[in-house]
């Protein structure tokens, strides 16, 4: 990878970083709205939990931006985390932060949805 490739997934992520905390200063200003009739309490508790699953998310999102500068740094950025092989193009394009290769993050998925399988499923391998 060009040092100007590393720029400019330098100048993705660190966009992606301050559209996220622009979104997640919306979401935090919702949380700690209060209502004063128990009718809209009942709507802003449902739009608090929302705002708070949202910022959970947000909270994920820019951890993995984080690591992802920080791989930059450390010039360990577009290599899989797993195999060590280099991750596309096309992949960091799409996905700036991702730190597996498609083979090994869709391996991972497969592992995911496995481990919540239920249990029936699951005796039967
Ligand atoms: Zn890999």
């Amino acid at each position: 990878m060009t040092e100007s490739q590393l720029a400019g997934y330098a100048e993705l992520l660190h966009a992606q970083r301050r559209e996220l905390a622009a979104r997640s200063r919306g979401a935090e200003a919702l949380v700690i709205e209060q209502a004063p009739d128990s009718m809209d309490q009942l709507v802003f508790a449902n739009e608090r939990e929302l705002a708070v699953d949202s910022l959970n998310r947000h909270a994920l999102a820019y951890h993995q931006i984080n690591r992802a500068l920080k791989r930059i740094e450390a010039g360990e950025f577009g290599v899989c985390l797993h195999c060590g092989q280099p991750i596309s193009a096309k992949r960091l394009t799409a996905l700036p932060w991702a730190a597996l290769c498609i083979g090994c993050q869709e391996a991972e998925d497969q592992a995911a949805v496995f481990h919540e399988a239920t249990p029936e499923f699951s005796s039967a391998f």
